[in-house]
């Protein structure tokens, strides 16, 4: 494994590339850096205006939101600074935090916004994760899915041409689509994080087609059709995790600190909605040698608020660890026994960059610390 010599992305990272030992995300970091934000605001202020008013007294514009500190900060913009009516969009899923269900109330409540969320049948929900875990790796493949069709499928239906995401997250922190930043996110469902299998795959176990049918994202053809018009915000205003939770705070955002000390990250600030979730950056680890604690330290590396050094200690001490409260989650909604997780991650680690002891625990082979130790 060999990581940026910049931050602590590892090259095992699907499709993040180097450039002289450098990865594309802290690359593209520092192209950054020469944005002109007040012009790149006054291109959203604009696109603004075509779509203020465009729909009557209905909605301007949708916003595909998760409850989390970014939603709150995409709301803030589009409401309060650019003056819109938005309709905001999410996805449930099967285990929630008090802290993740106070705060979409929050949004809704402080914003003053209307909410419509789709909440998938269970079934297919459980026994999906289950077998994506099995075949992809991917506890997470067809909630991810659901989170990519559903605000495009919404938006559609409800009439509204202007739909609003977050950030893209190739271009922001490595990935396939990460060469070229486009404010447009109508090539979304390319961008790998869902990947793409034939749909009669999943058929069987109680799911049928039909069980399938909210998870497909519409067509090119039909999203130009209806002159759908979906943006990353991330385009317009410079993308700060960070930042985002200072500016959320602001207006009411929790923390999940006080509710549950997660192992495995470094905040409790991400990711803070939901549980089991979370389940799909273990499966990171065994499948790329990194998980939440490498993605968030090298953040915060680029941003100047740690050292590269300080984020290899933190990567060492919490990246590997899979949270006690995730697991149960996990196993409790799969209705999985403890033998079968753990057969299911024994396939997916990933021999090229793990090694067994003689108790069977895996270890990484080549980690960044070792490396680091040696080259000192
Ligand atoms: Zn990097």
């Amino acid at each position: 494994m060999n990581y940026c010599k910049r931050c602590v992305m590892p090259d095992t990272r699907p499709g993040l590339k180097f450039k002289d030992g450098v990865c594309n995300a802290c690359l593209n970091y520092e192209k950054k850096k020469t944005v002109d934000w007040g012009q790149r605001w006054r291109e959203l202020q604009k696109f603004c205006d075509k779509y203020r008013g465009s729909n009557g007294d209905s909605y301007d514009c949708a916003i595909a939101v998760s409850g989390g500190k970014d939603s709150h900060v995409q709301v803030l913009t589009l409401k309060k600074k650019l003056n819109m009516n938005p309709l905001l969009i999410s996805v449930d899923n099967y285990s929630w935090t008090q802290t993740g269900r106070k705060n979409i109330k929050n949004i809704c409540d402080t914003f003053n916004c209307d909410l419509v969320t789709f909440t998938p049948r269970l079934n297919t929900l459980r026994v999906l994760t289950k077998k994506a875990a099995i075949k992809l790796g991917q506890p997470s493949w067809y909630w991810d899915s659901l989170l990519y069709a559903i605000p495009y499928k919404f938006t559609m239906d409800f009439g509204i041409k202007m739909l609003v995401y977050g950030e893209n997250v190739c271009y922001e922190y490595g990935g396939s689509q990460s060469d070229t930043e486009t404010p447009s996110a109508l090539d979304q469902f390319a961008n790998d994080v869902v990947k793409p299998t034939k749909f009669e795959e999943w058929v069987g176990d109680g799911v049928t087609m039909k069980d399938l049918d909210m998870c497909k994202f519409p067509t090119y053809d039909e999203m130009k059709k209806v002159g759908l018009d979906p943006i990353y915000l991330s385009y317009y205003i410079p993308w700060d995790s960070h930042r985002h939770y200072l500016i959320a705070k602001q207006y009411g955002f929790q923390h999940v600190g006080h509710e549950w000390k997660r192992e495995g990250t470094i905040e409790d600030y991400n990711q803070v909605d939901t549980i089991g979730y979370d389940m799909n950056q273990f499966f990171k680890w065994l499948k790329f040698g990194h998980s939440t604690a490498t993605e968030l330290a090298a953040r915060w590396v680029r941003a100047g608020m740690i050292t590269r050094d300080e984020a290899i200690q933190l990567v060492k001490e919490k990246d590997d660890k899979l949270d006690q409260i995730i697991y149960n989650d996990f196993l409790e909604f799969t209705r999985m026994s403890h033998e079968e997780f753990w057969a299911i991650a024994e396939k997916w680690y990933n021999r090229n960059i793990f090694e067994k002891d003689m108790y069977g625990l895996w270890h990484l082979k080549n980690p960044i610390w070792e490396q680091t130790k040696t080259k000192k």
